[in-house]
């Protein structure tokens, strides 16, 4: 049982509000899985080469028995079959995008799953709302709390409590 792991959600097509909450419902719903802290929803301004609307954004913590692949692709599957996600262009818009952040502290870097997610530290609509939840996680390879990461962004994209 892994009782630290981070997801970040998001989601700029559709009704945003109404697909987060779709998301926490369908984690909850993840074999030996529990939902254990939800951050508040934010709206956040794209980051990235494409112009494309706000994005609302949520981070969930959850205790789990699966293991970072099969929780990969368990999140992939909600992607494409609850919101029905194609994968088209690489930074484009999204009825739904689910990442692991962390899980507790490991470390791995495979060709399809990199933990600790490997922007995370860079964004500020991640970095926000983990920090409501889990400020004093310490990030494992960086050796440094959420509040530190946040504190050493600089200014940066919107992000908005709702
Ligand atoms: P995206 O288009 O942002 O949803 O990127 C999805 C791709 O990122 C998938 O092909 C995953 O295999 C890969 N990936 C690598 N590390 C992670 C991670 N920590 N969480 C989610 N997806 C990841």
């Amino acid at each position: 049982m892994e009782k630290n792991v981070f997801i970040a959600a998001g989601s700029n097509q559709g009704d945003r509000e109404l697909n987060l909450l779709r998301a926490v419902a369908e984690i909850g719903k993840l074999p030996g899985t529990r939902l254990t802290s939800l951050s508040s929803f934010y709206e956040t301004e794209p980051v990235g080469p494409v112009v494309q609307g706000d994005f609302f954004n949520a981070v969930f913590r959850l205790e789990t028995e699966i293991s970072p692949a099969q929780l990969l692709a368990e999140l992939q599957k909600i992607e494409t079959d609850v919101f029905r996600r194609q994968r088209t262009e690489q930074w484009g818009p999204r009825p739904m995008d689910l990442d692991i952040l962390f899980y507790g502290c490991l470390t791995m870097n495979e060709p399809d799953l990199v933990i600790p997610h490997p922007r995370l530290h860079e964004r500020r609509f991640v970095l926000v709302p983990l920090s409501e939840i889990a400020p004093d996680f310490v990030h494992p390879l960086f050796g440094k709390t959420v509040s530190e990461l946040l504190a050493a962004l600089p200014d940066g994209e919107r992000v908005m409590r709702i």
